[in-house]
C-alpha cells in the first residue's frame, strides 16, 4: 500500500527537462489522456519546448491522439529511444513500440524497468516540459515515476460525478504520500452546451470538484465537446483544430496554470 511510502523517493533530475508535469487520475476514461495531450500541444504552440510521456501503458491513446498511431520508434547513434514529433510536441508511446492490439501483461519489476527506460534513455533533449500521462488509478506506474524523476507536480483530472471525485481524492493522498505536490484538479465533462438550442445540461452534476478540498486549486472545467472528441478521434489536439471552443479555452487555460 502507499502507506509505506511516506519516505521521500529517490529522486534526481532529468538533466535538460525543466519541469516533469504528471496527469493522473482516479478512474479511467475521464479524459486524463485528452488533457495531456492538449495542455502539452497549448504549450507548445505557446512557444514552449514541450515532451509528451504516454505512460498510460496498459491504455496508451497518446500515439492516436497525436496523429502518429502506426509510427515506430527508431533508436539514436548511442542508442537511445528517439521519440516522435506531431504539432510541435517530441512525445514517445507504448503504442509506438509494441504491435497494435497487443495487450501488455507486464509486472511491476518490468513496469519499472520500462518507466526508466522511457524517462531516461530516451533522446528527449532540452525541454520546458515533459508531460506524462499516467494509467488511471495509484499503481506501479506512478509510484515508478515519482522514483525515478524529481516531479514538479501533478493534475488531477476527473469529472463531476461523485463515484469520480473519490477516486480523485485516493489519487490525490497517493501524490500527497509520494511527496509530489499536486498542482491543482481539472474538471473534465463538466457541461454540454446542446449546439442547436444553447442549453446546458450538467450531465454529471456539476461543480462537485469544488468540494475536493480549498486546498486543490480547480485549474478549469473543459465541457463535453463534440469538435474535441472528433479531433482526438483524428490525431489533432483540439486546442490546435478549434481554438476558439470552451472546451480548447478552457484546456489552454489549464495549460498556462503550470
Ligand atoms: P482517459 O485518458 O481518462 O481514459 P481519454 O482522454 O482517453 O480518457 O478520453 C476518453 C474518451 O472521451 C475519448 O474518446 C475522448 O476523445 C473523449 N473525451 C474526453 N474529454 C472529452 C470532452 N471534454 N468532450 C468530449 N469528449 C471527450
Amino acid at each position: 500500500t502507499f502507506g509505506a511510502v511516506v519516505r521521500a523517493p529517490a529522486q534526481s533530475a532529468l538533466p535538460g527537462v525543466k519541469h516533469v508535469v504528471l496527469v493522473g487520475s482516479g478512474k479511467g476514461g475521464v479524459g486524463k489522456s485528452s488533457v495531456a495531450v492538449n495542455i502539452a500541444a497549448s504549450l507548445a504552440r505557446d512557444g514552449a519546448r514541450v515532451g509528451l510521456l504516454d505512460a498510460d501503458v496498459y491504455g496508451p491513446s497518446v500515439a492516436h491522439m497525436m496523429g502518429q498511431g502506426a509510427a515506430k520508434v527508431t533508436a539514436t547513434a548511442d542508442r537511445k529511444m528517439q521519440p516522435l514529433g506531431a504539432h510541435g510536441v517530441t512525445f514517445l508511446s507504448m503504442a509506438n513500440l509494441s504491435p497494435a492490439g497487443q495487450a501488455l501483461v507486464w509486472r511491476g519489476p518490468m513496469l519499472h524497468s520500462a518507466i526508466q527506460q522511457f524517462v531516461k534513455d530516451a533522446a528527449w533533449g532540452e525541454l520546458d516540459y515533459l508531460i506524462v500521462d499516467l494509467p488511471p488509478g495509484t499503481g506501479d506506474v506512478q509510484l515508478s515515476l515519482t522514483q525515478t524523476v524529481q516531479v514538479t507536480g501533478a493534475v488531477i483530472v476527473t469529472t463531476p460525478q461523485d463515484v469520480a471525485l473519490i477516486d480523485a481524492a485516493r489519487a490525490i493522498d497517493m501524490f500527497r504520500k509520494a511527496s509530489v505536490p499536486v498542482l491543482g484538479v481539472v474538471e473534465n465533462m463538466s457541461y454540454f452546451v446542446a449546439p442547436d438550442t444553447g442549453v446546458t445540461y450538467d450531465l454529471f452534476g456539476r461543480g462537485g470538484s469544488r468540494r475536493l478540498g480549498e486546498q486543490f486549486p480547480l485549474l478549469g472545467e473543459v465541457p463535453i465537446d463534440i469538435d474535441l472528441r472528433s479531433d482526438a478521434d483524428r490525431g489533432l489536439p483540439g486546442v490546435l483544430a478549434h481554438p476558439d471552443s470552451a472546451a480548447s479555452l478552457a484546456l489552454a487555460h489549464v495549460a498556462r496554470t503550470l
